[in-house]
């Protein structure tokens, strides 16, 4: 069980749903795409979003972005307290820094005085890319990994220099971009401290490799209880990070959210062109909150059957096409307009 922290009006920790997170693909200091982004990522469920501050501008810009959205907002920072300092001040609900590439004790203490007085929450991100070859923190247990033992020194070396300061509203995270390594460190570090953990692979590739790496390293730590706020971190348009981490937490039951499509792999009796109409299917659902079963067939003649636990679904027939609910054919309909018809009867379930 991890300590609650909060980063604006969203609670992380102690029990919260897991929240999912995303981060800006814009240029900060573009407030208006900016904003248009995080409006589109708030449609597709996300729930907390970060920006990068390269530069003094950017870090300007977060109080006007901060001004026009709804959901907590996080500055990511690299070596420049002076941008901490400028985020926390603009209003950022959370700030995501490396201790170790901020500099001087002194630098450190000033991020933590201004957090303390913003009301801004810390995330500590701990990357195995950049780590110092021995931390002073002493791991009495440890995992067998040297290099995620390496982080979990680093990592709990900067946790207990906050806490000695007082300050407690930190979230951690540990990156590698190889799973077993940030498996291995997720699990070490919940065995040294109760802080909230923000989980991701980072820099885990394009839409194919990134969300395989994502649903496994993601997927074993929110199996094991570890995560209490996720990023799917992909090379891809950020509203398909969001749609991820949901289907991830969908399908091991952990938060329910969108749909869930079955569609079947074809076979000599297929009578519709199943690839394109599960991707017009697909795109047709990509914001449907409620969390439905949504079924694509190639035939008739097994294909409500075989999906009858479906809420809704659509099917090839000879010369036309079917759309079925829970197994049973509600419309026959030409193929030509099997889609518009979809999207009729979706309405009346989706709400
Ligand atoms: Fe083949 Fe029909 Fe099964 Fe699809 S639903 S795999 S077309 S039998």
């Amino acid at each position: 069980m991890t300590r609650k922290v909060k980063i604006g009006n969203v609670t992380i920790g102690g029990g919260s749903p897991v929240v999912v997170q995303s981060m800006c693909s814009t240029k900060t200091r573009d407030v208006v795409r900016t904003v248009a982004q995080i409006k589109r990522l708030q449609d597709a469920g996300c729930e907390i979003v970060r920006c990068g501050v390269p530069d003094m501008e950017s870090a300007r810009a977060l109080a006007k972005i901060r001004k026009k959205i709804e959901i907590p907002l996080v500055a990511d920072i690299h070596y420049d307290y002076k941008l901490a300092l400028a985020a926390i001040d603009g209003g950022a609900d959370k700030i995501r820094i490396n201790p170790g590439n901020i500099g001087s004790v002194e630098k450190v203490e000033a991020v933590i005085a201004a957090a303390r007085r913003g009301k801004c929450a810390i995330r500590i991100g701990v990357n195995s890319g950049s780590l110092k070859e021995n931390a002073d923190f002493k791991l009495g247990e440890k995992s067998g990994n040297g290099r995620a033992d390496r982080m979990v020194a680093s990592l709990m070396e900067h946790v207990s220099f906050f806490e000695s300061r007082g300050f407690r509203d930190i979230v951690i995270s540990l990156k590698a971009s190889d799973i077993l390594t940030t498996i291995a460190a997720y699990k070490l570090a919940a065995k040294y401290t109760d802080c909230p953990a923000h989980i991701g692979i980072t820099e885990a590739g394009t839409a194919l490799g990134g969300i395989i790496k994502s649903s496994i390293g993601l997927g074993i730590l929110l199996h094991e209880g570890i995560g209490d706020t996720m990023r799917v971190s992909l090379t891809e348009d950020p509203e398909k990070e969001v749609y991820t981490a949901y289907r991830i937490l969908s399908a091991l039951e952990i938060r329910k959210r969108g749909v869930d499509i079955i569609s079947c792999p074809t076979c000599a009796r297929t009578e519709i062109d199943v690839i394109k109409l599960a991707h017009r299917v697909e795109e047709l659902t990509m914001n449907v909150e409620k969390p439905l079963k949504i079924a694509v067939m190639g035939c008739s003649v097994n294909g409500p059957g075989e999906a009858s636990e479906a809420d809704i679904g659509v099917a090839g027939g000879r010369g036309i096409g079917i759309i079925f609910r829970k197994g049973v054919i509600v419309k026959r309909v030409p193929k030509k307009e099997l889609l518009k018809e979809f999207e009729k009867e979706l309405k009346k379930i989706a709400g």
